[in-house]
């Protein structure tokens, strides 16, 4: 079981790739947007805390997020591994989770970083405002994420290229193709895809 995590610009398919590999290596896939989007959703105390800051693009602050993370994380189904898809995106998140899988004796196994081209990615969320009817896919905070991004969250690529665990994948193209280059790129580096995978995965 794998300790996997995605990171990359809003836009670069880390959800619909998150899935998939969470298919394939029998790991649950954790998105922090997503429990955020079902939160607001229900209207839950949390929701109503992160509503406004989702909305702009901004970040929600890190004791709202690095809270529902922990809780997450300690849930049975993640003990042996996970697949987080938009967390950590902050130094302060970073050193958080570091301090859980430490506390937990675990580590990272890598750091997949879907690497997109940003006016193609704006393109694709323009895509996806019209087809999901994303509130924050809207034009203007579009621009805004991915400036967040840049600021607060691309740092983090160093942070882990540094501690020898980054994987760099060409985002773009075919879905399957970019699945493909995952497994290929893990499978290059010791992670393999479990005896049991089931099949018709890719
Ligand atoms: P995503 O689905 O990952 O693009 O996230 C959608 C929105 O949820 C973001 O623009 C943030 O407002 C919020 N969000 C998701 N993950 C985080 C995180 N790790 N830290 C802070 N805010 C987050």
């Amino acid at each position: 079981m794998s300790r996997l995590l995605l990171i990359g610009p809003p836009g670069a398919g880390k959800g619909t790739q998150a899935v998939r590999l969470a298919e394939a290596y029998l790991i649950p896939a954790i998105s922090t947007g997503d429990i955020f989007r079902s939160n607001v959703k229900n209207e839950t105390p949390l929701g109503k805390q992160a509503k406004a800051y989702m909305e702009a693009g901004d970040n929600v602050p890190d004791s709202l997020t690095n809270d529902l993370i922990r809780h997450r994380l300690a849930e049975p189904d993640a003990e042996h591994g996970f697949l987080l898809d938009g967390y950590p995106r902050t130094t302060d998140q970073v050193r958080e989770l570091d301090e859980f899988l430490n506390g937990h004796g675990a580590a990272l196994d890598a750091v997949i970083e879907l690497v997109a081209d940003p006016d193609v990615v704006v393109k694709r969320l323009r895509k996806r405002a019209i087809e999901q009817g994303r509130s924050d896919d809207d034009e203007a905070v579009v621009r805004h994420r991915l400036q967040v991004y840049r600021e607060q969250t691309e740092p983090l690529i160093d942070v882990y290229d540094g501690r020898g665990v980054l994987v760099k994948i060409d985002a773009l193209g075919d879905i399957d193709e970019v699945t493909e280059r995952i497994i290929a790129a893990l499978a290059e580096r010791g992670i393999a895809l479990p005896d049991t995978a089931p099949e018709g995965v890719l």
